[in-house]
């Protein structure tokens, strides 16, 4: 009986002389003249193909297996056998192809071999039977099971905090509303939206980040973290943007900001060891044909302490630097990317976590440090990327955060259940947001983050 298995299975030199059912979809046919044709055969789960080899002799050879053309989907059923060739160690000898469904070269549109990907982008719900997608998938799968990993490791407890909220996690990004009104006859009272008609009663949106629930439940658990969906509607049409993306949220009570730093720093290199030790080939692929450094990135950025810098050092080294920026660097105003990719890339030549930043152009649950002009605020930057991680050890103390909260103009009675955290029990407690598209972009070197999800979402891009 042969056993259905995958094309990764197939080539591996254990499966020689295993009767087996692959299934998949034919990259390329080519004939021999010797009577027999060759298949080279993808399903998604590695790299490379394997080859099946198809004698005139099979009954449907004529009819069907000499007009199979890429992008066709077979079930082959035949022996594996070892390789005569040097690319790869297996070949399959089929018995049996049969064929699943058609694909029509006139119109199939990934006939060409090469495709710019913003062709690709347009046929996103092809994408995945490319090299690139492939490998983006699999590189994308082991991420996520690493973040897992570590975390589990690390005694944090997986938590999910709401999609739909009514919090907008002040200073976050632009929001999506979620309502069910009827946007062509809203019900207003008195000129104003009348909300107690929505599906809530109440304004609710679509979160920009889970951290205000997330320090709910650690503070009374502990180590949290959530690993969802985020969605930000800011029409920033940048390389690193996306109006819906995953966010890894890490919250811990009794953390401080240098515990809050390490964790993220030991976080990291364990996603790029796992990503190095389980994605070889796939790594190779983004290294010949994306970027030449990225594996020997990795390989440094896990070998290295992190640079740690305050961020009045980081102007300081700014205003020092031999170097014109668009935006001149002053003390009071937000690094721009190229301050921050100048910092990571040229000044430091390897992530460096920048902390301190002053408390005027941050949220106001991060902790004011004694000098009263800074919080206790850290972003990770890398090479290229740039920012991959904002955090910050919350503020704690429920005087101080009212006083920060009215400096900002916040109403207090939308923050009630966030402000008895402090009132009830306060702990000090830290954490930090990694996006995982930035994450991608970093370990694969692709440029754009539209490219490191199947489905991305952009301003004025919903197709699929
Ligand atoms: P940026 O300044 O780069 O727009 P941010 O400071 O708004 O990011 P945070 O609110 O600190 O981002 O979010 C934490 C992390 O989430 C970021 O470090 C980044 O990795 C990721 N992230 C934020 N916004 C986006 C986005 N629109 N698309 C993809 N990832 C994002
Ligand atoms: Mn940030």
């Amino acid at each position: 009986m042969a056993d259905k298995v995958t094309v990764a299975v197939a080539r591996k030199p254990e499966a020689i002389g295993r009767e087996v059912i692959l299934q998949g979809w034919v990259r390329t046919r080519r004939d021999s003249k010797g009577g027999f044709s060759f298949i080279e055969l993808n399903d998604g789960s590695c790299l490379g193909n394997i080859q099946i080899i198809a004698d005139q002799s099979l009954p449907n050879y004529e009819t069907e297996i000499r007009h199979l053309g890429t992008g066709c989907s077979i079930r082959v059923e035949g022996v594996v056998k070892a390789s005569p060739g040097t690319k790869q160690p297996t070949e399959v000898e089929a018995r049996q192809i049969q064929v699943l469904g058609w694909a029509d070269p006139e119109t199939y549109p990934l006939q060409k071999k090469h495709h710019s990907f913003e062709f690709l982008r347009t046929i996103a719900h092809l994408r995945s039977r490319t090299n690139t997608f492939g490998a983006m998938a699999r590189v994308r799968n082991c991420v996520s099971m690493a973040i897992h990993e570590f975390f589990q490791s690390e005694g944090f407890l997986y938590v999910h905090t709401p999609i739909i909220t009514p919090s907008d996690c002040e200073g976050a990004g632009a929001l999506f509303q979620v309502t069910t009104l009827n946007l062509a006859a809203v019900p207003k009272r008195d000129g104003v939206v009348d909300y107690s008609q929505d599906f809530f009663q109440r304004p609710t949106y679509l979160t920009v980040s889970g951290q205000l629930e997330a320090e709910a439940l650690a503070c009374g658990l502990g180590k949290v973290y959530t690993f969802g969906p985020t969605f930000r509607a800011e029409n920033s049409n940048t390389t690193r943007h996306l109006a819906e993306f995953w966010m890894v949220e890490p919250e811990a009570a009794f953390f401080e900001l240098e515990d809050n730093m390490d964790l993220a720093e030991r976080f990291l290199k364990h996603i790029f060891r796992r990503v190095l030790e389980r994605c070889e080939e796939d790594m190779r692929f983004f290294q010949e044909r994306i970027d030449p450094q990225c594996i020997e990135n990795l390989t440094h950025v896990i070998e290295q302490p992190f640079e740690r810098i305050s961020y009045t050092e980081a102007i300081e080294i700014l205003s020092r630097a031999d170097k014109e920026f668009e935006f001149p660097p002053a003390w009071g105003k937000d690094l721009q990317s190229e301050h921050e990719r100048y910092l990571t890339e040229e000044y430091c030549r390897k992530p460096v976590i920048v902390f301190d930043y002053p408390k005027t152009i941050k949220p106001f649950y991060m902790r004011v440090n004694d000098d009263g002009r800074t919080v206790r605020a850290m972003d990770v930057l890398v090479p290229k990327v740039g920012e991959i991680i904002g955090g910050s050890q919350r503020e704690e103390r429920l005087d101080v955060l009212l006083e920060r909260m009215a400096e900002q103009g916040l109403k207090t009675e939308n923050y009630w259940w966030y402000l008895e955290l402090r009132r009830f029990g306060t702990v000090p407690h830290s954490g930090f947001g990694l996006g995982l598209e930035r994450t991608l972009q970093f370990v694969t070197g692709m440029g754009n983050i539209r490219d490191v999800i199947p489905f991305p979402r952009t301003p004025g891009n919903a197709e699929f």
